[in-house]
């Protein structure tokens, strides 16, 4: 069990305390690191998300979150982030060991940028304008921006904290009430986060975690009339069946799914400043991000070069113990997941790709779900392992001979959710930019993000936008009156 975690924090947060399930069922989170159980978590059913939902309700349609003056929304904010950044380790610690991830990323960077998020729309709060309309003098016509009411927030397992971070701080700064819903295999610091949220002045029932399992309460969720909205993060399929669920109540959704981002390097490009953004690119957070440049396309006359570059790096990255902190390639989530990993990294040498650094699991200390930094080259669009995303550290690297040909490529798979384009030449690389079917295109980097910079998917990387502006509208909607002044 793991010490940081008070014990309350494994029950369901509803109205503002921890409580059981109605049903008393509990499930097991794990250590993919170890293997051992962190904590038995409460298991919402029906029951306790008509409770969480009612609790949600009962914020937005009256008493202290609907009369709080907005600016007052955003210090709790503001004090939520303080909080989060002076518990950073404490924190990290706990995803670390929920998710397997470096302790170097969870502490250092998933937790602060859960902290900037709190902050940057905590300024957002009093900031929600409406609009007058130029008009004669027998009209005041002006537009209200008002909250869209109950947001249902499902999130997934890779950035459990930050992802659902994306949804919370909008949406509360906006003044809506959110019941999320976190991935069974990672569902600690949600707990925790709603603990702190409640100590940082919170009202109750503003914000309630229920965890539990996707099929159930996720699916009750998208269909439940008490919830306005989904915000969904997760794989492409699953977001098909919630759209499906969502339609019965005509609900608001945005969806964050899955990505098989190009990562195209062309042959007048820094070489090296591509082999680190490359190598970053797949082989952070073990591969297990949504944006990761999990496609290389790589100019013919540099493909040896830079490739030599990748597999040197890969074949020094070690799987170590994800809570030391020079560790830069944890486990990972879970051993279903390596096993989907490995039967992928399988198919891809069946299918005739060059297995040229990795390709097998590994243990630390005899105990782990990791798996080796992989790189497969002459690889082919049509083979799976370039058509499908992975969610592991697996890199597939295609060749090109032309501009025409890498936008072609890069646009050939159903997702659209990222891509970068490394080159010297200005005008080329806002060309592809501008070719690129993708929410976002890096340019001579890859994997970075601000909190003001929208982030979401073309294709079935799916719609709607997170951070930015775009974030606000997504847990807004707009009231037109007319009042006539004859
Ligand atoms: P997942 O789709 O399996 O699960 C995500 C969440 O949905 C979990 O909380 C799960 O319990 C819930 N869920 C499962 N079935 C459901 C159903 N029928 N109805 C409602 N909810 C349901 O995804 P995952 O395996 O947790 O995460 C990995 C996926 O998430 C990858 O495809 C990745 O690309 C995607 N992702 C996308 C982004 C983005 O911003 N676009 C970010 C992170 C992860």
């Amino acid at each position: 069990m793991t010490e940081a975690l008070s014990a309350p924090a494994r029950d369901l947060f509803i109205a503002g305390r921890f409580v059981p399930s109605k049903s008393g069922r509990r499930f097991s989170t794990v250590n993919p690191a170890t293997g051992e159980i962190l904590a038995e978590v409460a298991q919402a059913g029906l029951e306790d998300l008509d409770d969480a939902v009612a609790a949600a309700r009962a914020a937005v349609d009256g008493g202290a979150w609907r009369e709080m003056a907005p600016r007052e929304r955003g210090r709790i904010l503001r004090r939520a982030a303080e909080r989060l950044l002076a518990r950073a380790e404490e924190f990290g610690r706990v995803e670390t060991q929920d998710n397997g991830k470096p302790i170097f990323e969870a502490a250092r960077i998933d937790m602060p940028a859960c902290a900037e998020a709190l902050e940057y729309f905590a300024g957002y709060a009093d900031k929600v304008y409406g609009r007058t309309l130029p008009t004669g003098p027998g009209a005041f016509l002006y537009t209200l921006r008002e909250p869209v009411g109950v947001v249902g927030a499902i999130t997934p397992w890779n950035f459990p904290l930050l992802q659902a971070m994306w949804k919370i701080a909008p949406a509360l700064a906006c003044g809506n009430a959110v019941v999320l819903k976190p991935a069974s295999l990672t569902p600690l610091t949600a707990l925790m986060f709603a603990e702190l949220l409640a100590e940082a002045g919170l009202p109750p029932g503003v914000f309630n975690v229920i965890p539990g399992r996707g099929e159930v309460v996720g699916r009750a969720m998208a269909e439940h009339s008490g919830i306005d909205k989904i915000s969904f993060t997760g794989e492409t399929e699953t977001g098909k069946s919630i759209l499906r669920a969502a339609a019965g109540t005509v609900k608001r959704v945005s969806m964050e799914l899955g990505g098989k981002s190009p990562n195209i390097v062309f042959a007048d490009a820094d070489l090296e400043a591509a082999a680190r953004g490359a190598f970053n690119g797949i082989f952070y957070g073990k591969g297990e991000v949504c944006a990761a440049g999990s496609r290389l396309l790589v100019e013919k006359s540099v493909h040896d070069a830079l490739l030599e570059k990748l597999v040197d790096r890969a074949r020094k990255m070690e799987p170590a113990d994800p809570l030391h902190p020079k560790t830069r390639l944890g486990s990972l989530v879970s051993e279903t997941q390596r096993d989907v990993v490995e039967r992928y990294v399988e198919t891809g040498k069946a299918e005739g790709a060059r297995l040229l650094a990795g390709g097998r699991r590994r243990d630390v200390s005899g105990k782990g779900a990791f798996f080796e930094a992989t790189i497969f080259d002459g690889v082919t669009p049509e083979m799976t392992i370039a058509r499908e995303e992975i969610f592991g550290p697996v890199l597939a690297a295609l060749e090109f001979s032309s501009v025409e040909e890498a936008v072609d490529l890069g646009n050939r798979v159903r997702y659209g959710l990222a891509a970068a384009v490394w080159t010297r030449d200005v005008k080329k690389a806002l060309r592809v930019a501008r070719e690129l079917k993708a929410g976002t295109v890096w340019i001579n980097t890859y994997n970075f993000y601000d909190p003001g910079l929208p982030f979401g998917g073309y294709k079935q990387s799916g719609f709607g936008r997170e951070r930015g502006e775009e974030a606000m509208h997504e847990y807004t909607q707009v009231k037109s009156v007319w009042a006539d002044l004859t």
